[in-house]
């Protein structure tokens, strides 16, 4: 073979190692990242009480603390997840768990997934009203079951067979959102007062889902995602939170990803798997492919929200396209919450 040809194939090879290898060189990274998120929305400083921001910022940093102690102490990026999201769906701050938002028929029901970037594994539940932590059932069905995403009454069966800590579903009961719920329906019936239909009640929404993204000392990647949808919903409604791809994806070759927002905008353009798409396959940076797909096409379909992003080399990317999104991130040196436009 001509030189020249041998030397432009070994090129040829070493970029598209580069490019679809798994980890750079540890070298290359920071020893770990983790971002965090509480959630996107109609979040604006002027309908918040100082005492209330105060409130967000404190819980946001105690997350990131959690997270941010176990990849410090060479704990892996799956434990971190769970661990940091544990604690957010305790915190009924956020529509995760215990201070989930409630369905029209004023229940809660809760919807998790967690995705493992080392290996392709996922876990992801929808729609269980009595499992104290659904990231940690996600976790279960990833690692304890041959599927993917079970849901409801089979899910909850699933997760006592297993042990985990179960609740009366009023446990996620909050006052807060079942007021938001009241005002929605008094809305609703106004509007369409010969019976319902169409739920109209998915503007102005705050989104609290929470998620979690980490890069971890072994260049292994993983997001987890849990929520309790969307006040109002209706007859079984599972949005993007359980589904794999749309609100929750991991792989180590491109990036770890947690979505927020409008749901069903978040199925349909498959948004945590088009932000690695763009990566691997299109060689976008981190940062360009989650601006494209948050600040450009989701803002063409008119689907609100956000994500939080760390790709294999630790750069970290959390785009919003709504007012605000609760959120923060640390890295060795590193840290910030944010929940209003670059605040
Ligand atoms: N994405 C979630 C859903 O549609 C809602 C949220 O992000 O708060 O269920």
């Amino acid at each position: 073979m001509p030189r020249f040809l041998l030397l432009s194939s070994a090129v040829l090879l070493f970029a598209f190692c580069k490019n679809n290898a798994t980890p750079d060189s540890p070298a290359q990274r920071p020893a770990y990242a983790i971002a965090i998120h509480g959630g996107a929305g109609t979040i604006r400083k002027s309908d918040m009480t100082p005492e209330q921001e105060t409130g967000y910022r404190a819980a946001l940093d105690t997350a990131l603390t959690i997270g941010e102690t176990i990849l410090k102490n060479g704990g892996i990026a799956l434990d971190a997840v769970t661990a940091t999201i544990a604690y957010l769906e305790d915190n009924p701050l956020f529509n995760a768990g215990r201070g989930a938002v409630f369905t029209h028929e004023g229940r809660n029901e809760h919807d998790a997934s967690i995705m493992d970037g080392s290996n392709q594994m996922a876990g992801a539940v929808g729609g269980v009203s009595i499992v104290k932590h659904p990231i940690l059932l996600a976790r279960a069905i990833m690692e304890k079951s041959p599927h993917v995403m079970l849901s409801g009454r089979g899910a909850e069966q699933f997760a006592i067979e297993n042990g985990l800590d179960t609740v009366a579903p009023s446990w996620f009961f909050t006052q807060r959102r079942w007021d938001s719920l009241q005002k929605v329906l008094e809305k609703e019936k106004a509007q369409q007062p010969q019976g319902l239909i169409k739920p109209t009640g998915f503007k102005d929404q705050k989104f609290g889902t929470v998620g979690c993204v980490v890069l971890d000392k072994n260049g292994n990647l993983a997001a987890g995602t849990s929520t309790g949808g969307m006040t109002n919903k209706r007859w079984n409604r599972l949005g993007d939170t359980p589904v794999i791809g749309a609100g929750t994806y991991a792989s180590n070759d491109g990036c770890a990803v947690s979505c927020t927002g409008h749901g069903e905008f978040f199925i349909r353009y498959a948004v945590a798997h088009d932000v690695w798409a763009h990566m691997v396959y299109g060689g976008l940076s981190l940062e360009d492919a989650a601006n494209q797909i948050v600040m450009q096409k989701l803002v063409e379909k008119g689907g609100e929200g956000g994500l939080i992003a760390v790709d294999k080399n630790g750069n970290i990317a959390m785009p919003f396209n709504s007012e605000g999104m609760y959120r923060g991130y640390a890295k060795p040196g590193e840290r910030q919450v944010l929940i209003f436009r670059g605040l």
